[in-house]
């Protein structure tokens, strides 16, 4: 499979092939959520129908069955992402899901009075609101990271930031999912190191791990999470990096079946890593099939991935920037295929629904970004998010259909 042969990867998502409102369908929502492959969508049809079993504990045939091919989609993860140890990713709901169990369960038992989070001005509100709540329990502050006006962190006032020694955690995206900006993540963890050696780095991967090549030793980063659902995967499922010392220091998140070695009303002991962190029975349909979309990944080569969607980002920039009264907000120069942009005098809600009605499908709002809105002195932006399925050819469409909303709506 190679990615100049786009015909043969675009049949590979057979939502492609769809028409929305008569006409060709055109997804320009990927921040949100990738389309899926057949081979993921075969592969969880194949194990609903004919294996299902609840996996780990049993010793019938499907029940081995399901164990390692559930284990095998851990294994090819921890060789994916470069992790030292397959027992170091621990399967979550999703991206939500990890950082709510780092922020429980790292920060509960580390975190106390006067201790800092420092987060940055782009995250995500799944990034914000689980440090939150574990601050008012612990008494912990957070600190902020600004962004400047064309997208980037401001990294002198990162370099500031990190000297303070109560710094316990930093908590920063990979890349925005609204200005598409690419954090300069290794180095801000290299010079963590040096600044502030205690202090853990938490990444959220949820916009880069199918954009991106990630290797979280040679990031050096003691977390990294994202949702396999962006990955090309199915939803509720997803993966916690940690580093396995820190995972192995750290308490349970829930309790509950599977997690444990030994259970007596008056002391249970844990399992250890990964089941530690796994309680209850997963979503076995779904980690199972993710193999599928890693696969296809790792076919199609991220560094390859990664210059074509570069190529059409530049190419839709250039031609949004030719529309008068059009804003992008988020110009980084290091920048992954998202463009968050305004239109004078027309609410982004309005270009959505007609742009809906010629089958082309973008975000808007405030992505789950408010505090990153009220920065640039905005409710809501158009964002569309482009990946290695779409053309130069749909981003003409796109453009065009603009235009067309314009006259219409001014
Ligand atoms: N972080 C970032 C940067 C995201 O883009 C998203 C999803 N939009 C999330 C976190 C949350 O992911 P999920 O809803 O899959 O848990």
């Amino acid at each position: 499979m190679n990615i100049a042969n786009i015909n043969e990867i675009r049949s590979l998502f057979p939502q492609l092939a769809t028409k929305v409102r008569g006409k060709d369908f055109i997804y320009f929502d990927n921040a949100a959520t990738t389309l899926k492959p057949k081979s993921m969508i075969d592969a969880i049809t194949n194990h609903l129908s004919f294996e299902v079993s609840n996996i780990h504990r049993g010793i019938h045939y499907h029940s081995e069955t399901g164990t390692r091919k559930y284990e095998e989609t851990r294994n090819f993860l921890a060789e994916f992402m470069g992790a030292k140890y397959p027992h170091e990713v621990i399967f979550t709901k999703g991206t939500t899901d990890s950082l709510n169990l780092i922020a429980q369960s790292f920060g509960g038992s580390s975190l106390k009075k006067g201790d800092t989070i420092l987060l940055s001005q782009m995250e995500h509100h799944s990034n914000i609101v689980p440090w939150q709540l574990i601050a008012e329990r612990t008494s912990a502050k957070i600190k902020v990271v600004p962004v400047k006006d064309n997208g980037e962190l401001d990294y002198t006032a990162y370099l500031n930031f990190i000297k303070d020694p109560s710094i316990k955690i930093v908590s920063i995206t990979h890349i925005s999912n609204t200005l598409g900006t690419i954090n300069p993540i290794k180095k801000m963890i290299a010079d963590l190191r040096v600044a502030n050696p205690a202090a853990k780095f938490v990444v959220d991967g949820a916009q880069a791990i199918a954009h991106l090549s990630v290797n979280v030793q040679d990031l050096d980063c003691d977390f990294y999470v994202f949702s396999a659902h962006k990955a090309f995967g199915p939803t509720g499922f997803g993966v916690l990096y940690g580093k396995e010392e820190i995972l192995n220091k750290m308490p349970p998140y829930q309790g509950g079946g599977s997690m444990i070695h030994k259970v007596t009303f008056e002391k249970t002991t844990y399992h250890d890593l990964p089941n530690k962190f796994e309680a209850g029975t997963p979503a076995i349909a779904e980690g199972i099939s993710f193999i599928e979309s890693l696969k296809l990944i790792k076919e199609l080569d991220l560094s390859i991935i990664a210059k074509y969607e570069d190529e059409l980002l530049h190419y839709a920039t250039a031609k949004l920037k030719e529309i008068k009264d059009l804003k992008i907000i988020g110009e980084a120069l290091n920048k992954a295929a998202v463009i968050s942009f305004v239109i004078d005098g027309i609410h982004p809600q309005d270009l959505g629904t007609l742009l809906d009605q010629q089958g082309i499908a973008i975000r808007t709002g405030h992505h789950c970004t408010q505090p990153l809105m009220e920065r640039f002195g905005v409710t809501a932006t158009s964002r569309a998010s482009f990946c290695f399925y779409n053309t130069k050819s749909e981003i003409d469409t796109f453009v065009n259909a603009i235009h067309k909303a314009i006259t219409l709506l001014k």
